[in-house]
């Protein structure tokens, strides 16, 4: 058996990179009572600890909607940001690529080149305590082609090379991949890497039809690659990575909805398998305070699905590998 606390203090003290973590997803209670007070809203954290509280892919949606509309002004994203950052040091990260969900700032009719100003300010002091952070454009799936079109603009506007690429999330089930073609084009034309959604909820297909017709370079989850060998194969071969969050595949049901049937624990996760067949993986969070859990948290997880000391250590090492920005890659 190994010895626990010295275990821990290994996973902790780890240097890692965050490759898949939402913004939005990292405001913890006490930070949103914060928010709402400003807009002279009362909720306590309590509240918020039940709001955080849900079984499935819906109420997980439920909750971000909420949580996110509180997200008003660019003071309020500065807010959370320096928030985010205190979070990643204090997980011994030392480069993060952070996802906006641009599409819903437009959806609320907010200024994304605003609110992403003040993000960057609010980051800033923290590069001189060794933190880097990148940032990912984030779509929204189900608000279609055209309003994610309008997300790569918004890039395009911002023109900060912090900006490393394009993603889409949101339900992977609403409409077809290909019609995002054009949307990728776009973003590559900008000079922005390719990410989406895959595979979290949604079948295999999925993640094959974001390879092959957007020319994905990382898959967000991408678990349901699992069920097909073939694909499994292929992303090997092809070196695309998986970012897998597993805490967050438990509580939002996708674990469940993978497996066919309830009552599924980390035990059931396929990451071992995934990472075995020599897929590249980079473990993440998701959405942290969402999900109850924080990048050392992941690695305990992985280590309770019987991966070894070394094996961590390679997916640590990944995590760098595998960012778009991050200079020396043999960080250790
Ligand atoms: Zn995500």
């Amino acid at each position: 058996m190994p010895d626990v606390p010295k275990t821990r203090d290994f996973l902790g003290s780890l240097p890692k990179a965050e490759l898949h973590l939402h913004l939005e997803g990292t405001i913890l209670p006490a930070t949103v009572c914060s928010l709402t007070a400003r807009h002279g809203v009362g909720v306590t954290e309590d509240d918020v600890r039940r709001r955080y509280n849900y079984t499935d892919f819906l109420g997980f949606l439920d909750a971000f909607k909420w949580v996110t509309s509180f997200l008003r002004d660019p003071a309020d994203y500065a807010l959370i940001a320096h928030d985010l950052c205190e979070q990643l040091l204090a997980q011994r990260v030392k480069y993060a690529e952070v996802t906006l969900s641009v599409g819903v700032m437009l959806l609320r009719n907010q200024k994304p080149e605003a609110n992403f100003a003040a993000i960057l300010r609010a980051a800033e002091e923290f590069e001189s305590r060794d933190l880097i952070l990148r940032w990912i454009f984030d779509a929204v799936r189900q608000f279609g082609p055209d309003a994610a079109m309008r997300v790569v603009e918004s890039a395009n506007n911002c023109a900060s090379p912090k900006i490393v690429a394009f993603g889409i999330g949101g339900d992977e089930l609403s409409i077809a991949t290909k019609d995002f073609v054009p949307v990728y084009e776009a973003a590559s034309a900008a000079g922005l890497h390719r990410l989406i959604h895959a595979g979290e909820i949604g079948g295999p297909e999925k993640i094959r039809e974001a390879v092959e017709l957007l020319h994905i370079e990382r898959v967000g989850h991408g678990i349901a690659a699992v069920h097909e060998p073939a694909l499994m194969d292929l992303l090997a071969y092809r070196r695309i990575p998986l970012e897998i969050c597993p805490i967050s595949n438990v509580r939002t049901g996708a674990l469940a909805r993978q497996s066919r049937r309830n009552g599924v624990a980390l035990s059931d996760h396929p990451l071992p398998q995934l990472f075995r067949h020599g897929i590249p993986i980079v473990l993440s969070t998701d959405d942290p305070a969402m999900f109850h859990t924080n990048l050392t948290a992941e690695y305990a997880a992985a280590q309770q699905m019987g991966l070894s000391d070394s094996e961590l250590g390679q997916l640590a090492q990944a995590s760098f590998t595998h960012a778009f920005d991050f200079k020396d890659k043999t960080f250790s």
